[in-house]
């Protein structure tokens, strides 16, 4: 820390985001990425005319985007809120709701930027543990008086919960918002949209940057009561007014409308993943059963930061955490089949060095 920096930000710890290399190829396995491109339609219409109005401001209010996605997820428009990635999302729920009055809880294993919010914003935060196997309980969730994050399916670990338990959780704390992070819903979990009509306290966070291919055009959507969606945008326009550039906007309307390209990659990865666990099962890895596009695996006779270091030695980058609680595991994203296989390859070398 500088002498110019505030002294509030002494403590900070700063989120630590998966391996970017810009210099070597790796297969990427590391930050839950699509293996694909975006739609044909995404690249036309990220086109010269779209870039030659690039000198106006876009709309602050998103309205073509949000108009789509409520379109799309049957919710009016007034139910949708736009941010520069669910990251850009995190950060608004985190400033517009909690504060010492107002604390927050989250899973003890979760996504790492929910405690860097927390401590950003000097927060009372509550981690909840996890039980056997990593499963999320319910009941732990219950009339807690906190507001709550929580991401479903979760990640690192792949596990999700039904929405009934999601519905226990949101009934029993009305004057609390519970944030779900749907950011895999689209690999085999059970979205709780349905539930927005229903319960004002719910606000329900997706992305486009895993399932929906645009994880470098930076694009996080919530839907939830027109309450919870007026406050985040005071927020909103005290911070960033034109949050969503004119270039994703246009990138994310022709995402929607090819849907069905993209149900079609969720089927491929899906088919892949149960590939990969079937290939690692017979190597005696231990995977905990996954609806996100990565599995959480440990490997019986390796320890996670050795195959990390194994697997990106050799050109193949996953995750792992030096973390006490889950430093055994790897968290390996699914890509494509051929990218599997070399993934595949790469772990019985390592294994046979090992032996
Ligand atoms: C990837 C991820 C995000 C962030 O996604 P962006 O929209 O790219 O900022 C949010 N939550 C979870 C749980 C994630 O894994």
């Amino acid at each position: 820390m500088s002498r110019f920096m505030s002294q509030r930000f002494a403590g900070l710890e700063a989120y630590v985001p998966g391996e970017q290399p810009q210099d070597m190829q790796y297969i990427k396995l590391n930050t839950n990425e699509s293996p694909f491109p975006p739609a044909p339609a995404v690249l036309e219409a990220v086109n010269a005319a779209e870039i030659s109005r690039l000198n106006l401001y876009p709309d602050p209010e998103g309205k073509v985007l949000r108009e789509k996605l409520a379109e799309h997820y049957g919710v009016r428009m007034e139910n949708v809120f736009l941010a520069n990635g669910s990251d850009e999302l995190l950060n608004f729920f985190f400033m517009t709701f909690c504060d010492g009055g107002k604390p927050v809880a989250f899973p003890a294993v979760s996504y790492g930027f929910y405690p860097v919010y927390a401590r950003l914003y000097n927060l009372p935060h509550t981690k909840i543990p996890l039980r056997e196997g990593f499963r999320l309980e319910p009941e732990d969730y219950c009339g807690i008086g906190k507001n709550i994050v929580i991401a479903n399916p979760n990640a690192p670990t792949g596990r999700s919960i039904p929405v009934a338990d999601i519905e226990k959780i949101v009934r029993s704390s009305p004057d609390h918002v519970v944030m779900i992070d749907e950011a895999y819903i689209d690999f085999g979990g059970e979205s709780c949209l349905p539930l927005v009509g229903k319960y004002e306290n719910l606000l329900v966070c997706q992305t486009f940057s895993k399932f929906r291919s645009l994880a470098g055009g930076r694009l996080g959507f919530a839907i939830g009561s027109p309450a919870l969606i007026e406050d985040l945008d005071k927020i909103r326009y005290s911070t960033n007014s034109y949050n969503i550039n004119r270039l994703t906007m246009a990138a994310a309307v022709a995402t929607i409308e090819s849907d069905e390209y993209y149900v079609n990659n969720s089927k491929r990865i899906q088919a892949n993943r149960a590939y990969t666990v079937a290939e690692l099962d017979r190597l005696s890895f231990e995977t905990l059963p996954s609806q996100a596009n990565f599995i959480f695996t440990r490997c019986p006779g390796v320890d996670g930061g050795s195959l990390y270091r194994g697997l990106k030695a050799r050109g193949v980058l996953v995750r792992h955490w030096d973390k006490r609680s889950i430093s055994d595991w790897c968290r390996v994203t699914i890509g494509s089949r051929e990218q599997m296989d070399i993934f595949l390859e790469k772990v019985r070398e390592i294994i046979k060095e090992a032996e």
